[in-house]
């Protein structure tokens, strides 16, 4: 606490939320942030900076609602999917009444968002959502007022079905909305719940172009959803949310040639996991790995300081308490070179252990 007599108690505790970046790692090899390893080249040339951009670019709306199979007034652009999490707790949340009902363990941006607005957690387990029935998890949640069910989960790589998030949209109708964060969603796209939208009125979907577009610096997420539940929402928003540059290049990123060639990045990134995972199976030094879908693979290490002798070889991965475990590390899938110091190190440990 800082003591500072003009914060709110919520923002004064606040814990920030820890990213890779703010971490202030150093290394080589980037494994920590779930980036796409392929580099975007992208050739902009706009004239006219002196004009405010369309507060919802429209070229990009509707290759969006073309690409998701929805119509554009499904689609809401924000700055990132992480701007979509916040907007729909800043809009459907009353500070100091409501709570959001979450599965642990999950993506962390939506408690810190909560926290910031005031909003209470109920947090639940991810193995209620897998292994309890529907009704004990909509008990299990009462009056939240917003569920956050991240599909692949974020960093289990666990996935929920599609029956249950219907089971779970219907019981909440008119009680709670149901937010299905696809950030990961191309890595497995039949899992997709985007096809639902027009039957659920509070169903509403989170993607990205960080993850399998390889655009994580350009911070662009859309929020899906029937258009009533986008409205309030619209009203919410700031004014113009993404810039004039931003929306030429996410127009650039969703062209026909574009989305196949992320196709593509996705069968060979999907591939690589899988031989991942053989390695990580096959080492002494790793004691469990959780069965992932996005790009990404979890695992238990078993010995904590095997992440540090990653990061003295310039390997950085993510490190994670899990379970109340702080020995899980989650890996995220880059390219062959990348990969190949992964085995190096997963080499080197093992020679360390036998
Ligand atoms: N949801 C999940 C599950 C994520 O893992 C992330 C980023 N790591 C986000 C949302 C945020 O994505 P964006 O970069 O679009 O804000």
């Amino acid at each position: 606490m800082s003591n500072n007599p003009l914060l709110p108690a919520n923002i004064d505790a606040l814990a920030a939320y820890s990213s890779a970046k703010s971490e202030k790692l150093t290394g080589t090899t980037w494994l920590n942030a779930n980036e796409s390893p392929y580099v975007k080249s992208v050739n902009i040339s706009i004239e006219d900076l002196n004009r405010y951009p369309d507060p919802q670019p429209a070229t990009v709306i509707n290759s969006y609602a073309t690409y998701a199979q929805l119509t554009p007034e499904h689609v809401l652009m924000t700055r990132g999917a992480d701007e979509g999490i916040e907007l729909l707790v800043r809009t459907y949340c009353q500070p100091g009444q409501d709570s959001v009902a979450l599965f642990l363990p999950t993506y962390g941006m939506y408690k810190v968002t909560a926290d910031t607005h005031n909003v209470a957690i109920n947090g639940l387990s991810q193995s209620l959502l897998l292994d309890g029935s529907v009704d004990e998890i909509i008990t299990a949640v009462g009056n939240s007022k917003l569920v956050f069910i991240c599909n692949p989960n974020n960093p289990t790589g666990s996935l929920t079905s599609l029956d249950k998030i219907k089971a779970i949209a219907t019981a909440l109708t008119d009680k709670a909305l149901v937010i299905v964060d696809e950030a990961y969603i191309e890595f497995c796209p039949e899992q997709s719940a985007s096809s639902l939208i027009n039957e659920f009125a509070n169903l509403v979907v989170l993607r990205t172009l960080s993850k399998a577009f390889a655009l994580a610096g350009l911070r662009t997420g859309f929020t899906l959803a029937q258009a009533s539940v986008l409205a309030p929402i619209r009203k919410v928003i700031a004014p113009y949310p993404v810039s004039t540059v931003v929306a030429s290049i996410a127009a650039s990123a969703l062209s026909p040639d574009a989305i196949t060639s992320m196709r593509r990045q996705v069968t060979i990134l999907n591939a690589l996991k899988v031989k991942l995972k053989q390695w990580l199976a096959a080492s002494p030094a790793v004691l469990h790995v959780l069965s992932g879908e996005g790009n990404f693979v979890t695992l238990k290490l078993a010995d904590k300081n095997s992440f540090h002798v990653a990061l003295e070889q310039g390997l950085v991965m993510r490190a994670f308490t899990l379970y109340g475990e702080n020995d899980w590390l989650r890996i995220s899938i880059g390219n062959e070179q990348e990969l190949e110091q992964v085995k190096i190190w997963l080499d080197g440990l093992s020679q360390s252990t036998t």
